[in-house]
Parts: structure tokens; C-alpha cells; sequence
């Protein structure tokens, strides 16, 4: 017998039981997005490696293990983007389109060797949007509103919104050589990857999920106090816009990022319901990176939000378990009321965009038809008989609520139909 080939681990196949909530939480983010008129922009999945090294940093976990990078056979070293920001920079850069300021979006699959585990996987998709050209903290504060207009539109209610600063990279310096002074005399209680990291990248030690490295991370000095004049007013500024614009949120001082490239203003949104991994969304200000690639000094900032993390939280709402069920079903019977039900059913969708109708093929008695259309999970069963046809009339019966069964003429259904797409929209 064949040997079967399966799945690489940690990359999943997303089957129909579970698209509904992919297309539910896409649609619910380009809703947003177009409120704020992002523009989308589309990458290769390869890059070369250098932009990764360059960008992301070469001290970090992604770009020291985490990378599918490869030569390929002309020799060149390439890598599967571990994330979307360092290829925005490079197209931007290399497409001339940083002469005003841009605000773009980008979806799609990251890979990162990481261990799999429940809301971490080698093969993962993110949203993101990247801001160039604007350095005040009027623009993070867009962002964070346009990531909350996601979250309202999902019905996601419990996320926690965390930010701090990180200051510029000056003052990062300042408080490095303070925090590796307080790591090293404390050497002794830090793990091995911390004892690795004082030397190469001490601020990602407090990202450390080790839970015997809280303590030491608790007692840390924190970056607030190497800040100068300008990036406090700018952080001060984000906090009260943010309390002016009705955003709750928590200052942590202790939040850094992963990756090298941020300064200033850096935020999570965090879910106490996905166990370990609860960050759905992160972001903050990359101000040096498009310099750092080549391009002229343009301040950015940005996020990116985890479609697996955010799946699992709708996955888990009662509401959405069973995806879009259709608003009707139309049940014809006879050959003549098959050809009018067509053409009303088309005349119904052009009317009423998000009118989900499920047209009955392939024959049958009413009663089978009956049957499948309560199997369908829709809301109503549209009747179209000789008899129906003859009134110019359609038989309507509700099949999840306790609505009065009723004969409607033709002329009334789109009304009818009308009020029950807008009372049950998807998302
Ligand atoms: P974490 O601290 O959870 O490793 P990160 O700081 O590495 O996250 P980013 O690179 O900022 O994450 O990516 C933004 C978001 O993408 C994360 O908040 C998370 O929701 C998602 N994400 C990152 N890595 C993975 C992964 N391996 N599997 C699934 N989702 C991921
Ligand atoms: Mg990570």
C-alpha cells in the first residue's frame, strides 16, 4: 500500500467547517479597513533573506530559528516571510511610494518555525496595515480605533488593550545598559535563554514567557525613566486621545515587542480566553525601519492581527458556531413554477444584496423538498406551486420561528425578505 503524505506539521488545512468564521472575520476586517480607506497591497510570499535579517533583527528568535529560509537553484538565499511588515517597507521603497503618506493593508500566510502548539503553528495568517509618512500619536490612535472597529464588528468584547513606549533608540540604550545591569546581578535566577539574550537582545527578556523568569521581570527597572521631553508628550498624547476616543486600556511598561524594529509606541490587544498565546493582534511605530532598508527617513507605524488566534475566539461564540445558514429556501413545484423560481430567486438577489438563497435542485416531491430545505438551516421555506403561480403568489413558512405561515403576493416578497436580511446579517 501507498504511503499516505500528510499535512507538514504545525500547517493546517482550513476545511469547510471552519471557513465560515476565516470569510466572517475577512469581511469584518475590510468593512473596517475601507471605513478608513486603507489600500490593500499585495506581496510575494519570498523574499530574500537579507530583508528579514535586516529588518526583523538578526538577535531575534525569528530570524535565529524561526525561518524557512533556502537556496534556491540559482543559489540565492531565500526565506518564507515570517511576517508582513519588512516586504511592505521593501515595495513601498522600491515602488516609489513613499512621496505622501500611505495607508495600506496586506493579508495572508506567515511561516515560522515554531514549536505548534494551540494558537501557534508554522504555517499562520495575518492581517496588517502599515502607516508610512506620519510621526504623530494621532495616526496610532487611528490604527488602534480601526483594530477596535474589527473586534465591535466580530462581537469580540473581551479584549484587553495594552501599550507602552519604547522611546527612541537613544533613550533604548540608555535603559538597556540599566537593564542589563539589574540582569547581570541576577544572573544566577535567569534561565538559559535569558543568559543568551543579556548579551545579544537583554529588552526581549521581558517578553519571556517563562514562568520562572516572572519574578526577576517583575523587579526590572522600567524604560519610563530614560524617556525624554518628545517621547513622553508623545506617548502622554496617545493616552489622552485614546480616553478622549472612549478606548480602555492599560499602560503596560513591561510590553516590548519582538522584533527590533519598533520605537516609540508599541500596543497588544490580549484575550484572556486563549490560554498562553492570548495575543490577537500587535503592533506599534517602526520610525528607522524604511531608512534602514534603503529608503529616506519616513516615520510608519503599524499591526498585524493572528487569524488563527481571532478563529478560535468566534469559533467559540454560540452564536456563529454554524456559519451562514441561508435567509430562504425555494421550493418549487412542477415544471413551470422551476422556471419562475429561478427567475424570481435572481430578481430577489439583485434586489437585496446579502439575501442568502438557496434555490431547491434537483427535483422531488414538496415533501422531500420540505425536508431539505429544514436540513439546510434556513429561515424560511418560499413555496412556488401551480396554485401560487396562478395567484401570483408565493407560500412562506418560517421554519425557525413561530411566525404565522402566510401566502404573500409575488409584488410583496422583496419587502418581506427585506426586513429579515437586515435582521440577520453575516457577519
Ligand atoms: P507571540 O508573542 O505570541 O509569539 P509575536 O510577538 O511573535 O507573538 P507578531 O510577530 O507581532 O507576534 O505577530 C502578530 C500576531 O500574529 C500575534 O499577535 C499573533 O496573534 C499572531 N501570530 C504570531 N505568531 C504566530 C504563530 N506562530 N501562530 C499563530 N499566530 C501567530
Ligand atoms: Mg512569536
Amino acid at each position: 500500500m501507498a504511503i499516505r503524505i500528510q499535512a507538514i506539521r504545525g500547517m493546517h488545512d482550513i476545511l469547510p467547517g471552519q471557513i465560515h468564521h476565516w470569510q466572517r472575520i475577512e469581511q469584518a476586517a475590510r468593512g473596517a479597513l475601507d471605513a478608513y480607506a486603507y489600500q490593500e497591497l499585495r506581496t510575494p510570499i519570498v523574499e530574500l533573506t537579507d530583508l528579514f535579517k535586516r529588518s526583523i533583527g538578526e538577535a531575534t528568535d525569528i530570524v535565529e530559528k524561526e525561518m524557512y529560509s533556502f537556496a534556491d537553484r540559482n543559489g540565492d538565499d531565500l526565506t518564507l516571510r515570517p511576517e508582513g511588515t519588512a516586504s511592505c517597507v521593501r515595495a513601498a521603497i522600491e515602488n516609489g511610494l513613499l512621496d505622501q503618506p500611505r495607508r495600506f493593508w496586506y493579508q495572508g500566510p506567515m511561516f515560522r518555525h515554531e514549536r505548534p502548539q494551540k494558537g501557534r503553528y508554522r504555517q499562520f495568517h495575518q492581517i496588517g496595515v502599515e502607516v508610512f509618512g506620519l510621526e504623530g500619536p494621532d495616526i496610532d490612535q487611528e490604527v488602534i480605533l480601526l483594530s477596535r472597529r474589527i473586534w465591535r464588528a466580530l462581537g469580540i468584547e473581551d479584549l484587553e488593550l495594552q501599550i507602552n513606549t519604547l522611546g527612541s533608540s537613544d533613550e533604548r540604550a540608555r535603559y538597556r545598559a540599566r537593564l542589563v545591569e539589574y540582569l547581570r546581578g541576577r544572573f544566577e535566577q535567569l534561565d538559559e535563554d535569558s543568559r543568551r539574550r543579556l548579551e545579544t537582545n537583554p529588552l526581549r527578556i521581558l517578553d519571556s514567557k517563562n514562568p520562572t523568569m516572572a519574578e526577576v521581570i517583575a523587579g526590572a527597572p522600567v524604560l519610563t525613566d530614560d524617556l525624554g521631553e518628545d517621547s513622553r508628550g508623545h506617548f502622554e498624547r496617545l493616552c489622552q486621545g485614546l480616553g478622549r476616543a472612549g478606548v480602555t486600556f492599560r499602560v503596560n511598561p513591561r510590553l516590548v515587542r519582538g522584533l527590533d524594529y519598533y520605537n516609540r509606541s508599541v500596543f497588544e490587544w490580549v484575550s484572556t480566553a486563549l490560554g498562553a498565546q492570548g495575543t490577537v493582534c500587535a503592533g506599534g511605530r517602526y520610525d528607522g525601519l524604511v531608512e534602514q532598508l534603503g529608503g529616506s527617513p519616513t516615520p510608519a507605524v503599524g499591526f498585524a492581527l493572528g487569524m488563527e488566534r481571532l478563529v478560535a475566539l468566534i469559533a467559540a461564540q454560540p452564536e456563529t458556531a454554524t456559519g451562514p445558514s441561508p435567509h430562504g429556501y425555494l421550493i418549487t413545484v412542477g415544471e413551470t413554477a422551476q422556471v419562475h423560481g429561478l427567475a424570481i430567486a435572481e430578481q430577489m438577489r439583485d434586489a437585496l444584496p446579502g439575501l442568502r438563497l438557496w434555490v431547491h435542485c434537483g427535483g422531488g416531491s414538496f415533501k422531500s423538498q420540505f425536508k431539505k430545505a429544514d436540513r439546510s438551516g434556513a429561515r424560511y421555506a418560499l413555496v412556488l406551486g401551480p396554485d401560487e403561480l396562478a395567484r401570483e403568489a408565493i407560500g412562506i413558512k418560517p421554519l425557525r420561528s413561530d411566525e404565522p405561515q402566510q401566502t404573500l403576493p409575488l409584488s410583496e416578497l422583496t419587502a418581506y425578505l427585506a426586513a429579515r436580511v437586515a435582521a440577520h446579517p453575516y457577519p
